[in-house]
């Protein structure tokens, strides 16, 4: 069969890669090993652990919230199986949603493993049989999976991945979460606020280490008052699972006994039994596949783009670069400004940050002012009860250009939608400042967080 483009994995990378190329005029074949389109993001990522932090957070709510403003639900119970449901027909409604926009532009579609075995060349072997591709290009978004630790074996069952997380069929009685990172956080939030025990081990002396160390040492604390424990500066040597408790070893300190192990240390590029080697495509250090500014591989005709290209493994960073390779490969133009990439842990409160972080300026030496408004002082956040946190927003000494926000609180990940335009259009401070943001919502800590940069916050 000939294609004009052929893209394997049918992530938030490759499929939407696929649907910008259809809409250009081009002839595009996607093969997906999975019978779910969608990639990690939407069978075990991005979409069913948002499902479950929502349930779990109204559950926490209904629990605790619901009674200081005068709702009384009664008795409450948790049903799990039904939550999990929930997040299983979301996950299956938004997959036939993937099926359906392939329909609509006409992009053909393969289900196997792919093996490139020359330029412009692919097998996709389904288990049955192969199918042998030819294109003129070829695009890989294979994405990437879980990274273990040495000592530790993923048994699937008591000793697992964030995979497994999605599903445990009962709250953990304790949960260690190895790893402080945001799956680490996302979901133990959710088994914590179901009522499990959480203990999160993070090797570092921090928790999330690319967020800004202000906003993450304050975060840590909130989820410290919320119940979850925090053992930093450890390092795990091993796991031994039994058959109904497991015992995380850690260097220089007392082993946990537990009941359910999450190994959130990471992710790792998927690349084995693609035909790199073969080809003349060299992996970097880390595993990642090596690009130059366009997407293009060593190998002439051979792109690549997503998690697999390394940078920030987050689903929209794929979605841009899919956007910008089809728009590239057909017009000539494509972009992807890195340094508008916005990124949100869904805790709660939500943290979501765009640019660099107040470490990033002073090691780069870059001088800045800093503005920050707390939600407490914001009415939205009072009247949502929800107070914690802020908006800390930075901005060139001399330009006042805005070079970074980092928002810990109510709704952070919606609020940052805002700073990450201001920052693509070049927006300063003041130019934040001067718009007018409608009362009483939680957007005015981001406005007076731009004039709190020039010492002149009015609320606070
Ligand atoms: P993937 O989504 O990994 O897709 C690659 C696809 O390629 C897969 O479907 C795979 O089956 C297929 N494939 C691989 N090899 C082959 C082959 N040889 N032949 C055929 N098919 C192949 N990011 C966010 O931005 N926001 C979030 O809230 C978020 N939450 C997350 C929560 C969890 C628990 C996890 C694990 C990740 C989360 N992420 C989130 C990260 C996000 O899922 C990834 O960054 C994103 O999916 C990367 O997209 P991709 O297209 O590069 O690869
Ligand atoms: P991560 O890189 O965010 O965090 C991993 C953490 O594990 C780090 O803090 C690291 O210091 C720690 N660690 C590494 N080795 C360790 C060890 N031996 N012992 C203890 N701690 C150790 O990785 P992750 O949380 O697994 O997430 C993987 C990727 O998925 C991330 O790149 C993230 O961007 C993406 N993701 C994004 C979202 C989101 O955008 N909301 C949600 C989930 C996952």
């Amino acid at each position: 069969m000939n294609h004009d483009l052929v893209i394997i994995g049918a992530g938030p990378g490759g499929y939407i890669a696929a649907i910008r190329a259809a809409q250009l005029g081009l002839n595009v074949a996607c093969i997906e090993k999975e019978r779910m389109l969608g990639g990690t993001c939407l069978r075990v990522g991005c979409i069913p652990s948002k499902a479950l932090l929502e349930s779990s957070e109204l559950y926490k709510e209904a629990e605790h919230s619901f009674k200081d403003r005068g709702i009384n639900v009664g008795s409450l119970s948790l049903d799990l199986d039904k939550m999990l449901s929930q997040k299983d027909r979301t996950v299956k409604t938004m997959g036939g949603g993937i099926d359906s926009l392939f329909k609509k532009n006409k992009i053909t579609r393969y289900t196997g493993h792919a093996t490139i075995t020359a330029p412009g060349k692919v097998s996709v072997d389904n288990g049955e049989e192969k199918t042998e591709l030819e294109a003129k290009y070829i695009l890989i978004a294979t994405g990437s999976e879980p990274s273990t630790l040495p000592g530790i074996e993923l048994d699937g069952d008591r000793v697992g991945t964030s995979t497994e997380a999605l599903a445990y069929d009962q709250v953990p009685k304790h949960l260690v979460v190895i790893g402080g990172g945001v799956i680490g956080l996302e979901l133990g939030a959710v088994w914590s606020r179901l009522g499990a025990k959480v203990t999160v081990l993070e090797y570092l002396d921090r928790i999330l280490p690319t967020t800004d160390l202000e906003i993450a040492k304050e975060a840590q604390k909130i989820f410290e008052k919320q119940g979850i424990e925090f053992q930093l500066g450890c390092r795990v040597t091993g796991v031994k699972a039994n058959k109904k408790t497991c015992d995380v070893e850690i260097a220089d300190a007392k082993s946990i006994r537990c009941d359910r192990v999450l190994v959130a240390v990471g992710r790792r590029p998927n690349t084995e039994n693609l035909g790199l080697e073969e080809i003349g495509i060299a992996l970097d250090k880390r595993g990642f596949i090596p690009v130059n500014a366009h997407y293009e591989t060593a190998v002439k005709g051979i792109f690549a783009i997503g998690d697999v290209i390394g940078g920030a493994m987050l689903a929209h960073k794929a979605e841009d670069e899919g956007v910008a390779f089809s728009e590239r490969l057909v017009t000539g133009y494509g972009h992807v400004n890195y340094d508008a990439i916005p990124s949100v842990a869904y805790t709660n409160p939500e943290i979501a940050a765009v640019g660099k972080t107040e470490e990033q300026l002073k090691e780069e030496g870059i001088e800045y002012r800093k503005g920050t408004f707390p939600f407490i002082a914001n009415g939205r956040a009072r009247a949502m009860g929800q107070t914690e946190g802020k908006v800390k927003m930075l901005a060139d000494k001399q330009t006042d250009r805005v070079l970074g926000v980092h928002i810990l609180g109510p709704r952070a990940g919606d609020l940052i939608a805002e700073c990450a335009v201001a920052m693509e259009f070049g927006a300063s401070s003041e130019d934040i400042a001067r718009c007018c943001h409608a009362h009483p919502t939680l957007a005015e800590a981001v406005k007076e967080a731009a004039l709190a940069v020039d010492k002149r916050a009015l609320n606070f």
